[in-house]
């Protein structure tokens, strides 16, 4: 029994290709943060774009303030989830960030 870490274990970061743990969380040389679905820009720009553009369409029905606010919500609700949806794999983000 090889106590040596499998060839996968090793995976080199995507800025800047240093060697990194497959567990690792962030990179030891350029400082770039693995990111697990959306950041919080990405979830309030989805919730935003959804809560903006489902009245904006259901409005062409010309409906009630009430249901143009129902709309809203449902589409701020969806845009949250949509932003999810989109950036559901691991990703890594520039110190920047
Ligand atoms: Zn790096």
């Amino acid at each position: 029994m090889s106590m040596q870490p499998a060839p996968t274990a090793i995976t080199p970061c995507p800025l800047c290709g240093t060697p990194l743990r497959s567990t690792a969380e962030s990179c030891s040389r350029c400082g770039a943060v693995r990111q697990f679905g959306p950041t919080r820009a990405e979830s309030i720009r989805g919730a935003l774009v959804g809560a903006v553009a489902a009245p904006a369409i259901t409005a062409i029905l010309q409906p009630s303030v009430i249901v143009l606010v129902c709309v809203a919500i449902a589409g701020l609700v969806g845009g949250f989830y949509v932003a999810h949806a989109r950036h559901g794999a691991d990703r890594w983000l520039p110190p920047s960030r």
